[in-house]
């Protein structure tokens, strides 16, 4: 029995993931309800005597069906939140529960469908009830339904509970079925807020988003200046319960072009007169193996859970620290909005306040650019186009890129991020990355801000020409005595002598 106890422990202590606790995420199974609704039938409807039914049960990280962050899928590229799909059944009509008290920020009660509670972190959970425009509507039991005053003023009534929900409490305020209710406006954490549904005609699922700025205009559009723009939303992951990956980081290079599993580790430097040459590094961290991966073509047994990658290089010849690699454009960090301090104007995704395009980071090839971003594998489907790429399906990485490095780039160069103005060093005195030994790592932050890292590469930087810089002629002889001086000053405009 002791020997068997021994194995057991070694396999926890070497399970590669971590549990990440903060809010419990609750909802419970609506033991009555079924799927009757199909997707494009608009009076489906479940009906039972009397209440339905509901056992309390807690999301766990094999429910995920998608993580926050990019998608290379037909007609979508960001995912502003998280999904769950309760692996025991169907999800229809389960109580979702409030993930932390506050109040009824938002019910929007057409086409898509779903509440915002005003709270610490500012919930917003999507996809209640059905397809169904028409007031009332239910689900298990819950009823969508509206003010008898503003028809346009949704409210979800609990008839478990007798309770009623809405942006503003009032009293006598709601008909239903010959009942006049009252309404109140403040929920608990794990209070049942709705039912998992499918509107306005998506799986049913939970998908939840966290809200960055609540001032924004409410509406159903991802993109835009909406509360729901994926400029507004943060992964709710920075607070839910789950359990989280540790990464096997890579820095990687091109070698054999076209198979994305067998590129060498290193870097290739890259130089060339102008200076403009840049050097592309790949960060892939991996996610370890696991049992179960999904048929929807993405979720491993944990979530991706990055919140930033970024690349540290240091001058061992002049005992640097470890910083940021500085190019005239980007430095090299991969930012993935993921959480309020990811706010910064990445290229990958749009700060909260920045103004970047958002775009896929991947290698220059013929004449496609090389970019500074992600590449999304683990929410990729087979049949989208793969660019360069040959292989198909979902891998166990993300690849990050980061394409400018510019080992000529003037010390003063002022990061000119998305701007035509850069500075480049003729002449090694006023160059950022001078000719010496470096070293270089991998840095992968998650949204618990759990930081994993790369083995540390060893490079050598040797870019210019030496050159001479003074000479001294001294006679033999009377070898005191300094015969001849000639030095050399360069500067950026022409070399003096
Ligand atoms: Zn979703």
């Amino acid at each position: 029995m002791k020997t068997k106890l021994y194995f057991i422990l070694l396999a926890i202590l070497y399970y590669p993931y971590n549990i990440y606790s903060q809010i419990t995420p609750g909802f419970s199974i609506c033991n009555e309800c079924t799927d009757n609704y199909t997707q494009n039938n608009s009076n489906s409807q479940d009906t039972i005597s009397g209440l339905f039914t509901y056992t309390d049960d807690e999301y766990e990280t094999p429910d995920f069906t998608s993580d926050f962050g990019p998608r290379r899928i037909p007609g979508y590229d960001w995912h502003g939140g998280i999904d769950y799909n309760y692996s025991g059944g169907s999800d229809r009509g389960n109580a979702i529960n409030s993930l932390e008290a506050g109040t009824v920020y938002a019910i929007i009660g057409t086409g898509l469908k779903y509440i915002i509670i005003d709270g610490e972190n500012d919930f917003a959970y999507l996809h209640m009830f059905d397809i169904r425009n028409t007031l009332p509507v239910r689900s298990g039991n819950f009823v969508l339904t509206h003010l008898i005053s503003d028809p346009t003023e949704y409210v979800i009534i609990n008839l478990g509970t007798n309770t009623v929900i809405g942006e503003d409490a009032c009293t006598s305020c709601v008909a239903y079925e010959g009942d006049t209710l009252d309404v109140d406006n403040e929920v608990l954490a794990g209070q049942a807020i709705g039912p998992v549904g499918n509107s306005p005609n998506y799986d049913i699922h939970l998908h939840i988003s966290r809200i960055f700025d609540m001032t924004r205009p409410i509406g159903t559009h991802t993109g835009g200046n909406q509360i729901l723009g994926d400029n507004n939303v943060t992964d709710p992951l920075e607070f839910i319960d789950h359990t989280g990956p540790e990464y096997d980081i890579k820095i990687l290079k091109r070698g054999n072009f076209t198979n994305i599993d067998s590129f060498p580790e290193g870097i290739d430097l890259k130089y060339s007169q102008s200076g403009r040459s840049t050097t592309e590094i790949l960060v892939r961290p991996v996610m370890p193996t696991t049992p179960q991966d999904d048929t929807d073509g993405a979720p491993y047994n944990s979530v991706l859970n990055i919140s930033k990658v970024e690349l540290r290089l240091a001058n061992i010849s002049l005992n640097d620290t470890f910083s940021l690699i500085q190019g005239p454009f980007f430095r090299s960090e991969i930012k993935m909005g993921a959480t309020e301090d990811d706010n910064i104007a990445y290229p990958l995704r749009i700060g909260q306040s920045g103004s970047a395009v958002r775009r896929y980071g991947r290698f220059g090839f013929g004449n496609v650019q090389a970019k500074t971003g992600l590449y999304s594998f683990v929410y990729r489907d087979a049949g989208e186009d793969h660019h360069f790429y040959t292989t198909s399906g979902p891998r166990r990485w993300d690849d990050f890129y980061f394409t400018d490095f510019t080992t000529r780039v003037h010390v003063d160069d002022s990061l000119d991020e998305g701007g035509n103005i850069d500075m480049f060093a003729d002449f090694p005195d006023d160059v950022r990355y001078n000719d010496g030994e470096y070293e270089l790592f991998a840095r992968v932050t998650n949204v618990r801000d759990s930081s994993f890292y790369s083995d540390t590469l060893s490079i050598t930087i040797d870019n210019y020409m030496p050159y001479i810089n003074s000479v001294t002629i001294i006679p033999g002889f009377f070898g005191e005595y300094v015969q001849y001086i000639l030095d050399w000053y360069l500067t950026e405009m022409k070399i003096n002598l």
